[in-house]
């Protein structure tokens, strides 16, 4: 060994029996190269500066505790970034063709059965029952979407038939595997179904293949790596249907364009999937986004339409999501921006800081006019000297700071100072909304151009 580091030392009992003797357990890291140890260490010490559960602490974004393990209590402001996050993705469903859709928590064990979660899953179901019956609270959303495509006679004229759903899920992960809001046992996913025929699951890849990009692109994520995972030992089908689906995918990333990597026997037991996995900015890589072609649960489910010839078919169903869980997803972006989220993310997006209480009463209307504007903002209405509240607002993140004083209410103007470019000078209320309005609507991530303390 010639590139290594000794990391920490701890007591190991011998064969891990107590009443044998202890010994000394050496941690250590070792690396071909010099340069691949250094990175490795900064990516570490930057990990843990960044731990979502310590800046979601320091931020006042969220919190769990004992009684609900792997649950999450969202405080307003982690809220505000979700109902952002959520709004968003709202709108690409929108855009995209997709139909947004909600489906019972709660489902009767004889739907698992027949979906085959209740044989293949139910060590990670959650159950109750009521009134002799047995139930499962979901932790998949694809058989509610199923039975609301069964809600009607579907025609081939009707499909793709998408559906989108902020599906909140549930899965009994062993408390052991918890950890903070990137491995959790309640998630909302911003999951959808497309049903369609043989001969559209390409072009429908294509089409998700260019969203998932744009997604990624707006929340700040432009490094995409893309696998394909192949047939496993143990699934369902034909190898005839597994070659038509496997070749269907492939299709659809040489469509759109994409480089990607094989993974054979790493699909899921009904069907192949796309996996797109995002680089943070340390350089860490987290899967999101999943596209995967079922050839099985629709005919499990009943789930069917008539073709152009009268003849009942069962649809091909593609199951897919781009940012995945919310909760992991919100968990990656506090690491990946170490909590100095980008305007149109930020939970406060304006503080307001009268200079003194003579001003209370002009910071007040500023503080009323962004809000009217939409604008998520704050006054700091307390005795504190200035130069204390800005030095807070900046350890806070928030993207803006208007002070208002003698100067500013005279002339109705307000005195902008930003995170990114500290002092910006004066400018008119209407002028500040417009501006910041624009940076909102195109979700720019300004750099940041100056070096304090606190953004260092
Ligand atoms: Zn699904």
């Amino acid at each position: 060994l010639k590139v290594f580091k000794l990391m920490k030392v701890a007591g190991a009992y011998w064969r891990g029996d107590h009443r044998n003797e202890q010994l000394q357990r050496i941690y250590g890291t070792a690396w071909a190269k010099k340069e691949d140890l250094v990175a490795y260490l900064h990516m570490l010490e930057e990990a843990e500066k960044r731990d979502h559960r310590r800046l979601g602490k320091q931020y006042d974004l969220f919190h769990m505790q004992d009684e609900a393990p792997g649950l999450v209590f969202w405080h307003p402001k982690g809220w505000a970034i979700w109902q952002e996050i959520e709004q968003y993705m709202r709108a690409v469903y929108r855009n995209n063709g997709y139909q947004e859709v909600r489906c019972p928590q709660i489902l009767d064990k004889s739907l698992w059965e027949k979906s085959g979660h209740w044989e293949h899953y139910k060590d990670n179901m959650f159950t109750t029952a009521s009134e002799n019956r047995d139930y499962a609270v979901k932790p998949m959303n694809c058989p509610g979407h199923v039975q609301v495509f069964n809600s009607d006679l579907r025609s081939y004229r009707e499909l793709p038939l998408r559906y989108g759903e902020f599906g909140s899920c549930h899965r009994n992960e062993p408390t052991g595997a918890l950890h903070g809001l990137m491995r959790v046992r309640g998630f909302v996913q911003d999951d959808g179904h497309i049903f369609c025929t043989e001969d559209q699951i390409e072009s429908e890849v294509t089409a998700f293949n260019a969203l998932v990009k744009k997604v990624y692109a707006d929340f700040g994520f432009n490094d995409v790596a893309v696998k394909l995972a192949l047939r496993p030992d143990g699934r369902v089908g034909s190898d005839e249907v597994w070659d038509k689906a496997e070749d269907a995918l492939r299709q659809g990333l040489r469509a759109s364009g994409l480089e990607w990597t094989e993974l054979p026997g790493e699909g899921a037991f009904y069907g192949p999937k796309i996996e797109f996995h995002i680089k943070d900015a340390i350089g860490r890589s987290w899967q999101c986004g999943t596209m995967q072609v079922d050839f099985s649960m629709p005919g499990r489910l009943g789930a069917e339409y008539v073709a152009g010839n009268d003849e009942r078919k069962v649809p091909v169903m593609l199951h897919r999501a781009i940012l995945g869980s919310l909760e992991r997803f919100i968990g990656i972006l506090i690491e990946h921006f170490a909590g100095a989220f980008p305007t149109w993310l930020a939970p406060v997006q304006v503080k307001v800081l009268p200079i003194s209480d003579k001003y209370l009463d002009y910071a007040g209307k500023v503080l009323e006019d962004l809000k009217e504007a939409g604008i998520r903002a704050e006054i700091d209405s307390r005795a504190e000297k200035i130069g204390y509240k800005i030095r807070e607002a900046q350890g806070q993140k928030i993207p803006y700071m208007l002070i208002a004083g003698a100067k500013e209410e005279e002339a109705g103007l307000v005195s902008v100072r930003s995170r990114f470019a500290g002092d910006e000078g004066q400018r008119s209320l209407e002028q500040f909304i417009a501006d910041i309005k624009e940076e909102i609507a195109s979700r720019v991530n300004r750099p940041v151009t100056v070096e304090t303390k606190e953004n260092k």
